[in-house]
């Protein structure tokens, strides 16, 4: 049966990363192991940078992308030997984008921005496969654009399924009836036309969860720097406790809610084939982690989930009609359009508010559309707090200091939109 694991950017964030994660891999040796990496640390927002600098032709540009060939150099050198060919291997992934930003800007910014920052995921996958073979742990790279099809949405490609089921047949199951492990990058697939396309920010335990569907995985495990999921984030608040079991729903509502542990879309795919989902801890491998699997019914202890940046949109219509069903069915196309998430909502006889993730680029597009029919207010900064199994006697210290802009309950699940501004008490 075929096990996959996630590594993400923090478990091969430096050369003694990497041997961490060599070391775990020795236990599994005997395993026929699908490895989807991410790229180094911080590797992803360099190279984003990196994009910026390029398509505003900053002076600072060939700055950036050194740092960027730099820090996995310096990584290659501590792991390997001057002549091993995986310096040759990293010029070849380097050189490519070498000739993107030597050229003008001519493409738009997403189908660019995808090409240079897929990168990161290729250099990391050939470093940590080189690895792995040098601890005599057989290891295949796989490009992972030969697995996993995508349509041409540049930034959020969305999977063809049945394309990628295929592919999958042909491009990675021989690789592993072959002996040893297949290593392959996260977050990114390609269009019919060979091009690179990336999943959306954090996509890698995504593609883990495309790779398990389609080869039919007995599980998935993510392996983290926390000791697996929490009931908060713990820079954040003071006595978060490890979760030990979760269901798919439970996993799903908490993720859809900005839980940042693991990317919103994993767990669709692995629920639908009934994959159990470990998430568990690089840093102690023998931890139980968490597990997400199907109908686990326990009490779940309160969960915070906190989303900063967003803004609240106050939409209302200028000839005072009511917002019916017609106008937010025309909202939702526009929002959808514009790539807006909402995270929660509330309609009222002529208006209606929703709390977005304040992305101003996409935000000013929407207001553009909205103008003629409706009168919008946009208030920013602001934090987005959901509670899943709240207890009533907690949310007083959720606010404190804050003002409430907006509370929604359903059943077990508060949502609370605050406002940070100084709140006068009386001496
Ligand atoms: N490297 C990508 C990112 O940082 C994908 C991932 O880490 O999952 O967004
Ligand atoms: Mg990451």
């Amino acid at each position: 049966m075929i096990k996959v694991f996630k590594f993400g950017g923090a478990s091969i964030k430096n050369a003694e990363a990497i041997k961490n994660v060599g070391s775990i891999l020795q236990d599994y040796k005997e395993e026929k192991l699908l490895i989807v990496v991410s790229a180094m640390g911080k590797t992803t927002n360099a190279l984003e940078k990196v994009v910026k600098a390029y398509i505003n032709q900053e002076e600072e540009l060939p700055q950036y992308f050194e740092d960027v060939k730099k820090q996995h150099y310096d990584t290659a050198q501590t792991l390997f030997s001057k002549e091993h060919p995986i310096f040759a291997d990293l010029n070849d992934v380097f050189m490519e984008i070498e000739w993107v930003i030597e050229d003008k800007v001519q493409d738009s910014y997403d189908y660019i921005y995808d090409q240079i920052v897929s990168i990161g995921e290729m250099a990391s996958s050939k470093m940590v496969a080189a690895y792995l073979n040098q601890l005599d742990l057989a290891t295949q790279w796989l490009d992972a654009r030969d697995a996993i099809r995508t349509d041409n949405t540049y930034r959020e490609g969305n999977v063809d399924w049945q394309e990628t089921q295929e592919m999958m047949k042909t491009a990675v199951l021989p690789k592993l009836q072959k002996s040893g492990f297949v290593i392959t990058q996260g977050f990114i697939g390609g269009t019919s036309e060979n091009f690179t396309t990336t999943l959306g920010r954090e996509g890698s335990d995504y593609s883990a969860a495309i790779f398990s569907y389609c080869l039919d995985a007995a599980s998935m495990s993510i392996w983290k720097d926390v000791p697996g999921i929490l009931t908060a984030d713990p820079r954040l608040f003071s006595n978060v406790t490890k979760i030990d079991r979760l269901s798919y729903k439970e996993a799903i509502e908490m993720t859809y809610y900005g839980a940042k542990v693991i990317h919103p879309k994993t767990i669709k795919p692995i629920q639908n084939k009934n994959i159990p989902l470990y998430v568990k801890s690089f840093v102690d491998p023998e931890g139980d982690g968490t597990i997400i699997s199907d109908d686990i019914e326990v009490e779940y202890p309160p969960v915070i989930v906190v989303e900063p940046n967003q803004a609240l949109l106050h939409i209302s219509t200028r000839d005072f009609s009511f917002v019916a069903e017609q106008h937010l069915g025309h909202l939702f196309k526009l929002f959808a359009q514009h790539r807006i998430k909402v995270n929660t909502m509330q309609n009222m006889a002529i208006s209606f508010s929703v709390c977005v993730t304040n992305i101003p680029e996409r935000i000013s597009a929407l207001l553009a559309d909205l103008q003629e029919e409706f009168k919008v207010v946009k208030d920013e900064n602001l934090e987005l707090i959901t509670v899943r199994h709240f207890h009533e006697e907690m949310l007083a210290s959720l606010r404190k200091g804050k003002v409430l802009l907006f509370e929604e309950r359903i059943r077990g699940t508060l949502q609370m939109v605050l406002k940070d501004v100084p709140v006068m008490h009386r001496k």
